[in-house]
């Protein structure tokens, strides 16, 4: 076994398999599979990971590998295998699956460093090894390396005594605090005891203490802990008794949270039958995958916990994935009150050292339940006993880059790896979600009550044309206006949402209702400021806006759009005594300011709390009485096939902000049509008859889950180019599939120029081309040597949830 099969950090076609290395005899430990390592690749030395083991190779002159980057794998079989799976199932290169599954501390630039391990003593080191670490310091992997110490190392790591750490240049700085710790043993310690002065008292506690403990311990926590003063401290530093060293502790974002430790609740009989087959999922080791489909406020998330304290019992791990947005700090409180410091969170708002630093917590087996965002369905646990996805139908779940992965997806294929069960919650699942849980493919769990008896909100839905119709042209029906009012008088809180996404791209009539729609895509048309122009993004279609109303010959016909902005200075205007916080992208920018906008609306600091998407989720404050929705429709009329369910479920889910608790709650949606079924059903939360209808929908217009699709975009400098070849792979495509399949383009995408490259796609409907796969990645190889010279672009998505 002194070859090993390495991908290099090269993402090219040309790349995109093992390439065989010698192993010098000095790191004939180390590597293994899953350790990274440098490696000669032409000129220079590139990063690589190691895959597998051999002792033969077809080709004759191999160099070898230069340095090892780990001491112990950063993928585990498993995830290698992932890996594979990942690339063919995104036709993404090895080398970004890998990348994909590591926090990005160990992607960008690093140093390397050997540190003491925190439990570790500095005399618990082998002689031979200890000069790298004089004066308890951290020693340097160079260092280390040119004096062939490695393989000794990497047995003392094996001990736990010492780590490799990876500290990005200026970066990702570990986090580290002055801590204490005797270099004498316990017998010079007690004979220094006796040799004490009377009025040393200090000095005595903190022999004692270490004569107690003798590991490291934080000088400001020992100082508070025993009372005394840091001159105690220095005064047995001095006597030779004592070392002060700096050492690593975890940025944890929750650090400075107390946590109560809660109990199971006693389950009530509707979480009892929802529960029941999870267990015994878990009980068998059985994969099955579940759609725990409840209301918010239905008792979902303490199944999860339930769930997850029988998988624990069994000594296994959990992943519980949460969207972005609802990663509250409410919401890990309700992990952390149940686990402790078993559980590690990993969401963007954290550092790329936070995030590392959770990682190895994961890593070093310190951790059982993860409790994240997309990417934690990475977690490199080895012992998964259940996963679970919150809020299954977010379109958050599927990264939007290479690789081009859904987290459900993954899960799935984890859960067969592990044979555990996938649990997926949802008030409003997916489409796909629903109809394979209908068709018996995953396991359908209800819990039909929220756990109060709380009545849903009262929803009014309101004729915004009937009010224009009257004369009302601002953007408050009266309806809307009146309980403002009446809250602001009561002292109640109101919740105004705005729903940003598809800002001023459609046209429509504001006496009718009448939106401007594709007539051959069943889509609405998209409005080009620039042109005065609409065009559909599925088929090219084109056509100029109308003068009047093709429906009722109004002239109150035009392009849709406000901004939260614009809201706010109405609400100024109209209701100059009322407190409001804006919450949009550019009110939460910086870290943190989300949730101080959230503990400010809490705290009573305003009356009215006024944001897009973001305050859709994860709200729930007594003294919220009204939820406003400005306007339903906006994203109703976006170019995509999603707009209904999109719609049906965000509606719902604000709906849901009001009357969670003593005081009953209204929602007021204001609409232009409110005859569109999305949100006449969310008007009255009736998801199954959304359902029927949106399925008729989505089979006459081909769309999932009656079909796959596949989208393919080519970027190009030269617009004609990009053109010709979206035409060319189209023919190709089109001479690969059967007839059943339908493919729409060559079509320019729907944003048409970025960074001043064209854009064209062509987009695959289907039910079951075995062909489809090796077609397209045909097509990469083919355009690979264009691809590379950067000219060129070509973008694979299988199941896109962005058509643009
Ligand atoms: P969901 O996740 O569906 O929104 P939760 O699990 O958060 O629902 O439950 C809603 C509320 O009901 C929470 O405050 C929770 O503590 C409480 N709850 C859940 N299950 C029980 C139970 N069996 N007994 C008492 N209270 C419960
Ligand atoms: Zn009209
Ligand atoms: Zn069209």
């Amino acid at each position: 076994m002194n070859i090993a099969s390495i991908i290099v950090d090269v993402p090219a076609k040309q790349t995109d398999k093992p390439f065989d290395y010698l192993i010098p005899e000095q790191y004939k430990e180390i590597i293994v599979p899953g350790v990274r390592v440098n490696v000669p690749f032409g000129p220079r030395n590139i990063q690589g990971f190691v895959t597998g083991l051999k002792t033969e190779s077809n080709f004759k002159k191999l160099k070898s590998i230069a340095e090892p980057l780990d001491l112990n794998p950063v993928l585990n079989p498993e995830l290698l295998e992932l890996g594979d799976w990942l690339t063919e199932h995104s036709l993404c290169y090895k080398i970004s699956a890998f990348q994909a599954m590591l926090p990005a501390a160990l992607k960008a630039k690093y140093e390397k460093k050997l540190i003491l391990a925190p439990k570790a003593a500095f005399n618990d080191l082998p002689e031979e090894v200890r000069h790298l670490f004089a004066g308890g310091k951290e020693a340097k992997w160079e260092e280390a390396v040119e004096q062939g110490l490695i393989d000794t190392l990497k047995k003392v790591a094996a001990r736990g005594l010492v780590e490799v750490v990876y500290q990005v240049k200026d970066r990702v700085r570990r986090k580290k605090l002055r801590h204490i710790s005797p270099i004498v043993d316990q017998s010079v310690m007690k004979s220094q005891l006796d040799q004490l002065a009377a009025n040393a008292k200090g000095q005595r506690v903190l022999i004692e203490y270490f004569l107690q403990h003798p590991e490291p311990v934080e000088l400001r926590a020992l100082l508070s802990s025993l009372s005394i003063s840091q001159a105690s401290v220095k005064g047995l530093v001095k006597k030779g008794i004592l070392r002060e060293q700096d050492l690593e502790v975890y940025r944890d974002p929750y650090e400075a949270r107390e946590f109560q430790r809660k109990e199971a609740l006693q389950l009530t009989s509707a979480q009892k039958d929802a529960i029941e087959p999870v267990l015994s999922s878990i009980n068998e080791d059985r994969h099955e995958v579940f759609l725990l489909y409840g209301v918010t406020g239905s008792g979902k998330t303490e199944i999860y916990l339930q769930s997850i304290q029988k998988v624990l019992s069994k000594g296994q791990e959990a992943i519980v994935l949460v969207p972005e947005i609802s990663l509250t700090p409410q919401m890990v409180k309700r992990f952390k009150e149940r686990f402790g410091d078993l559980v590690a969170v990993m969401h963007s708002g954290l550092s790329a050292g936070e995030k590392y630093d959770e990682w190895r917590k994961i890593q070093r087996r310190e951790v059982k339940v993860v409790v994240g965002a997309r990417s934690a369905i990475f977690a490199p646990f080895e012992n998964l006993g259940i996963i679970i996805i919150d809020e299954e139908h977010e379109t958050s779940y599927k990264q939007e880059e290479n690789p081009r992965y859904h987290a459900r997806d993954v899960a799935i294929q984890r859960g067969l790896t592990h044979r555990c069960p996938v649990v997926l919650g949802s008030a409003t699942p997916s489409l796909e979600s629903f109809a394979r849980a209908q068709k018996g493919v995953y396991t359908l769990l209800s819990l039909p009550e929220r756990m109060n008896q709380q009545p849903l909100p009262k929803v009014e839905l309101v004729d915004m044309r009937e009010e224009l119709r009257q004369g009302n042209r601002s953007m408050f029906s009266s309806l809307l206006f009146e309980k403002l009012q009446d809250r602001l008088e009561k002292g109640e809180q109101t919740v105004l949402f705005l729903n940003k996404r598809g800002h001023s791209s459609f046209v429509m009539c504001r006496d009718c209702g009448y939106v401007i729609n594709c007539p051959n895509c069943d889509i609405t048309l998209t409005y080009h400021r620039h042109k005065e122009q609409m065009k559909c993004h599925y088929c090219g279609f084109e056509d100029i806006v109308p003068a009047v109303c093709p429906e009722c010959a109004s002239e109150h016909i035009r392009y849709f759009g406000t901004g939260t902005q614009k809201v706010e200075e109405e609400l100024n205007k109209l209701l100059p005594e009322a407190r409001v916080i804006r919450m949009d992208v550019d009110t939460t920018g910086r870290k943190g300011s989300h949730e101080k906008l959230l503990n400010a609306f809490q705290e009573g600091a305003a009356d009215i709390l006024l944001g897009t998407q973001m305050i859709a989720k994860g709200l729930d404050f007594p003294n919220i009485t009204l939820v406003g929705v400005l306007s339903a429709d906006t994203m109703l009329h976006l170019p995509d096939f999603r707009s209904s369910e999109k719609t049906f479920q965000l509606l719902t889910q604000v709906s849901g902000r009001a009357g969670r608790h003593e005081l009953p709650g209204e929602v007021v949606i204001q609409t232009y049509t409110p005859e569109h079924y999305s949100i006449e059903l969310a008007g009255s939360q009736d998801f199954d008859r959304f359902y029927q209808q949106e399925m008729v929908a989505r089979k006459v217009h081909k769309y999932p889950p009656f079909y796959y699709l596949s989208l393919i975009t080519v970027s190009h400098e030269e617009l004609m180019k990009a053109v010709s070849i979206t035409e060319k792979i189209t023919r190709f495509i089109a001479s690969r599939l059967s007839q059943e399949a339908v493919i729409l383009g060559p079509v320019a995408s729907p944003i048409p120029r970025i960074n001043n490259r064209y854009r064209y796609q062509c987009l695959i409907k289907y039910k079951k081309e075995p062909e489809l796969k090796s077609a397209l990645k045909a097509i990469l190889d083919h355009y690979q040597q264009e691809s590379a010279s950067s000219t060129l672009q070509i973008s694979m998505d299988l199941n896109p949830y962005i058509l643009m």
